[in-house]
């Protein structure tokens, strides 16, 4: 598997969401740790639209996936599937650098779930995995 490839990705990913909320002058600092997104100005805060919400949070799980995904190379257990262990593919993890489930698993949580709702739960699982989590 090639880890850096990955981390590579993933790290330009991170960086394109992190330009999107700032764009929009989103600020999320009470769901990330501070050096992740200490380049976002507090003083943009504003929040005016439904929809800037809505765009906002997929960002911001989207970016807790990412943070996991690298977090989970550091570990030495990326790519593997959080639920059973079982390698993901690699053309899956090309196509989603950040995924924690492979196709089997990640479909059976999303089911007949929104997609917002199938990342929020994603992303619910990894922290309670990590303990983050009630
Ligand atoms: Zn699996």
């Amino acid at each position: 598997m090639e880890i850096e490839r990955y981390r590579h990705q993933l790290l330009t990913k991170q960086q394109e969401v992190l330009n999107s909320l700032r764009r929009r002058g989103v600020s999320c600092h009470d769901q990330f740790d501070p050096g992740v997104l200490d380049t976002i100005d507090e003083s943009m805060f504003l929040q005016d639209k439904e929809s800037l919400f809505a765009q906002a949070d997929r960002d911001t799980q989207l970016l807790r996936e990412i943070q996991k995904a690298l977090e989970r190379i550091e570990e030495g257990s990326y790519g593997y599937c959080l639920e059973d262990g079982e390698p993901i593919r690699e053309v899956r993890l090309s196509v989603i650098p950040w995924a924690s489930y492979c196709v089997d698993h990640q479909a059976s949580r999303e089911g007949a779930l929104h997609y917002s709702e199938a990342r929020a739960m994603t992303a619910y699982v990894q922290d309670s995995i990590s303990g983050k989590a009630e």
